[in-house]
């Protein structure tokens, strides 16, 4: 059974019917990326550049995250790799930023919020990041955007310090992507608006259910109500993959729905383009979509639609998981 499941780590993950999808992994530190490789990752489609920070006693220099982002993205070669601007702020401190106790940490001064307060600050990981791109594929994506002005904010700042680096004779990739996580409701309601100045989205689930449900992602007492198969997140995780498609542009997913095996039949029937997880998770996500075939993905999709609870669509899903083991 375990041999069987080793022979998917380094197949590409495509169904039946021949529709293929990406699968990348989430990383934490430039440590993790070689690791990433050996589990199958054809990718990074998330590396969380906050531990880089929350490792130091100072704010880490544009050289020392130069180094860092060169590393993750030299080890994965001609491979994607989505780096995410700084997402400090909720359950990740700082203390060299002395930031400000608050109420409601996830409500608060976090992510994007945070960097177009502090610009230099994001100046400074766009160059290193951008400088990074020369020898590789890099992507970059902005975390907790919740409105069009955050996002054209930062996109702007994206372009001065391009603009900057060039006037400077500093190497870069100038076709590098820019994108945002889609973890905020609001952000998901307005995809299609959206979809029409960004490159690509990756959604953020973690987030996503804890903002769409009122339920803290920390918390176990509710951690019952806590969970990506609401009716709710599959009808916002619809609306935000078809209005990429609409655009000619893709979505990716890397939040821990996509390292969810048995939402995979449901995330194909969805059309999502990129999957990224925890390395470990790969193999097993990449044996279900090779089972399945695309045209049966989307049938279940549509029974799923009809539901109204979250135990409906587990039950749903669990059925077909048992037709297909
Ligand atoms: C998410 O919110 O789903 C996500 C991937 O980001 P993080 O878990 O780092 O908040
Ligand atoms: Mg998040």
């Amino acid at each position: 059974e375990l041999q069987e499941l080793e022979k998917f780590t380094f197949k590409p993950a495509i169904t039946t019917d021949g529709f293929r999808v990406e699968i990348a992994a989430n990383i934490g530190t430039p440590a993790e990326a070689k690791p990433a490789l050996e589990h199958g990752a054809e990718g990074i489609g998330l590396y969380r550049t906050e531990f880089l920070f929350m490792n130091e006693t100072t704010m880490p220099s544009e050289e020392k995250q130069f180094a860092a982002y060169k590393q993750v993205v030299s080890t994965m070669g001609d491979k994607p790799v989505i780096i995410r601007t700084l997402d400090i702020g909720g359950d990740k401190e700082l203390p060299y930023l002395s930031l400000p106790k608050e109420m409601n940490p996830f409500l608060g001064y976090r992510a994007i919020r945070l960097s177009l307060d502090q610009s230099e600050l994001l100046v400074t990981q766009l160059r290193a990041i951008l400088r990074a791109s020369a020898y590789g594929k890099v992507k970059i994506m902005f975390p907790m955007i919740s409105s069009l002005e955050e996002w054209r904010q930062a996109k702007h700042i994206f372009e001065e310090v391009k603009d900057q680096l060039a006037k400077e004779g500093v190497e870069f990739d100038p076709s590098v992507e820019v994108g945002i996580m889609v973890e905020v409701p609001s952000t998901a309601i307005l995809a299609d608006k959206f979809a029409k100045e960004v490159d690509f989205f990756s959604i953020g689930t973690n987030d996503l259910v804890q903002y769409t449900i009122a339920v803290d992602r920390m918390n176990e007492k509710i951690g019952y109500l806590y969970d990506h198969l609401h009716p709710a997140v599959i009808r916002l995780v619809k609306q935000v993959i078809e209005a990429s498609h609409r655009e000619g542009k893709w979505t990716g997913m890397c939040g821990g729905m996509a390292g969810d095996p048995l939402a995979a039949p449901l995330l194909i029937g969805l059309g999502l383009d990129e999957w990224s997880m925890v390395a470990g998770s790969i193999k097993k996500v990449k044996q279900v979509i090779s089972q399945i075939s695309r045209g049966e993905c989307e049938k279940l999709l549509e029974e799923i639609q009809t539901l109204t609870t979250t135990s409906e669509v587990r039950k749903k899903l669990a059925e077909f998981q048992k037709e297909k083991g």
